[in-house]
């Protein structure tokens, strides 16, 4: 295709901001075979949940489940997107994990089926490689991490560097065997012939300017009959099928994806991309990294939008698709059908669904402990209790609220500890979900457009 800029002007800019309120999560917490490690990534309990998460993670990993799609059901503050975020972390980086809230897709300016599509293009990986190789003969800066001397196979790692890249290279017993008497110290400039082995020292480092970028790249040792070093570079860089269309995109160009503007992408430009990344996989240019498309509360989409995904899903370039609800039996948006979760039975048949529980106390206790780590706030023990007592009453994600608001009622009274008397005055500054409710219930006929509560009920 004409005019497809090349891979190395492509940067992976949509990585999903993992701060906030999960931040504390560190993955699903589960050895290989799915038992509980120490520490546990920052999780507590949940385990059946998070051990189905580690099914699906193992299968991703693998390739095996593009296209698949899982529904997180459970109440509100179970963890459901906690799972959802520990999974993007054991994804890591390389495969695309995209996060969007189901009302997302009510924009004025592009319809709800080209948000969808492009959300399912974001977690779609292309991993597109690359060589280049550096000039025939030509060294660059080689480190060994630690002395080597003497006759005989040695074993160590040597850093491979120029200005704008550092590569370290494991280098095998074999390798490493053609030292001679030579002694190498870190920070002396080495060839090395692959074929022989014959590592010969030229003397001490010295960097060169480079003007590529090399993030992310590896390097390969090949052989070479001089005995010089030659090095070729592998650069693998990993983009989204979404930027890709973007920067193909005529109306849209380049810049849009920084802007994040990106507007409606033409069906022809998309079917010219799908083309041109088959053509690449065919010539062994590239490979496909299925991601996941996480939507949290998914019943706030409708009919379109569950159509839409039905279809979509049979894409042989879907990603993954993990959705939440906390809804129980309610309507599907803007139809009078009730349904489990507010979704339609066809969607629901084809899901696997993975529930999760309430807490116990012992779980919200350790949860609101390592909040309190996470958030640098130290709890006294009895404040502790407290909380966890508030959020057995309350919920969950309360409790956790007051947990930085009671650390600036114990700054305020010089304190770096927060005690029982901050959270109970915390407590009595904000209103949790049922005392609001009552609150409101007292002070009704003072509010506008007030509608009793339970007539509410019964309109649903
Ligand atoms: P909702 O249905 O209201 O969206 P949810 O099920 O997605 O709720 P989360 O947002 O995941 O709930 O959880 C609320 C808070 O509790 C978050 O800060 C989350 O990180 C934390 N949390 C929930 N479950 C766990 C857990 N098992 N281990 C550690 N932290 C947890």
């Amino acid at each position: 295709m004409e005019g497809v800029i090349s891979t190395s002007q492509i940067k992976d800019i949509t990585r999903l901001e993992r701060t906030g309120a999960h931040s504390h999560i560190k993955g699903l917490g589960l050895d290989d075979k799915l038992q509980i490690t120490p520490g546990s990534g920052g999780m507590v309990g949940q385990v059946k949940a998070r051990k189905a998460a580690g099914v699906i993670l193992k299968m991703i990993k693998q390739g095996k489940i593009a296209g698949r799609a899982i529904l997180m059901a459970g109440a509100p503050g179970t963890g459901k997107t906690a799972i959802a975020m520990a999974l993007a972390q054991e994804l890591g980086n390389d495969v695309p994990f995209t996060t969007i809230s189901a009302s997302e897709v009510y924009s004025l300016e592009i319809s709800k089926t080209e948000v969808l599509t492009q959300a399912f293009r974001r977690s779609i990986g292309i991993r597109i490689k690359e060589e280049t190789e550096l000039i025939e003969g030509e060294v660059v800066e080689v480190q060994i991490d630690r002395n080597v001397t003497g006759i005989g196979p040695k074993v160590g790692k040597l850093t491979l560097k120029t200005t704008d890249m550092e590569t370290i290279y494991d280098l095998g017993t074999k390798m490493i065997d053609g030292l001679n008497k030579e002694k190498v110290i870190a920070g002396d400039v080495i060839q090395i012939d692959k074929a022989t082995g014959r590592i010969t020292k030229l003397g001490r480092s010295f960097s060169r300017a480079r003007d590529f970028d090399a993030t992310g790249s590896e390097v390969k040792f090949v052989s070479c009959p001089e005995g010089e070093l030659q090095v070729r570079k592998e650069i693998v860089h990993t983009v989204s099928l979404h930027e890709i269309d973007v920067i193909n995109s005529r109306q849209q160009g380049f810049l849009a994806l920084f802007s994040g503007d990106t507007g409606e992408i033409k069906p022809e430009v998309r079917d010219q991309i799908n083309m041109k990344v088959a053509e690449w996989r065919e010539e062994g240019k590239a490979t496909i990294v299925p991601g996941v498309l996480f939507i949290d509360e998914i019943h706030m989409l409708d009919m379109e939008c569950y159509s839409f995904l039905n279809r979509a899903l049979e894409s042989n370039l879907a990603p993954v698709v993990i959705m939440a609800s906390n809804r129980g039996l309610s309507n599907i948006r803007g139809t009078n059908y009730k349904s489990p979760h507010g979704m339609p039975i066809d969607l629901l048949d084809r899901l696997s669904i993975i529930s999760t529980m309430s807490y116990s106390q012992d779980e919200i206790e350790q949860i609101l402990k390592i909040r309190a780590i996470e958030e640098e706030v130290d709890l006294s023990a009895d404040a502790c209790m407290i909380l966890t007592k508030v959020a057995m009453e309350t919920s969950l994600r309360y409790a956790i609220n007051l947990i930085s608001t009671g650390y600036l009622v114990a700054q305020k009274r010089k304190s770096n500890v927060v005690s029982v008397e901050d959270i109970k005055r915390v407590y009595s500054l904000f209103l949790d979900e049922k005392r609001s409710v009552q609150y409101l219930q007292e002070y009704q006929a003072e509010f506008m457009f007030n509608t009793p509560l339970n007539a509410q009920a019964d309109d649903n």
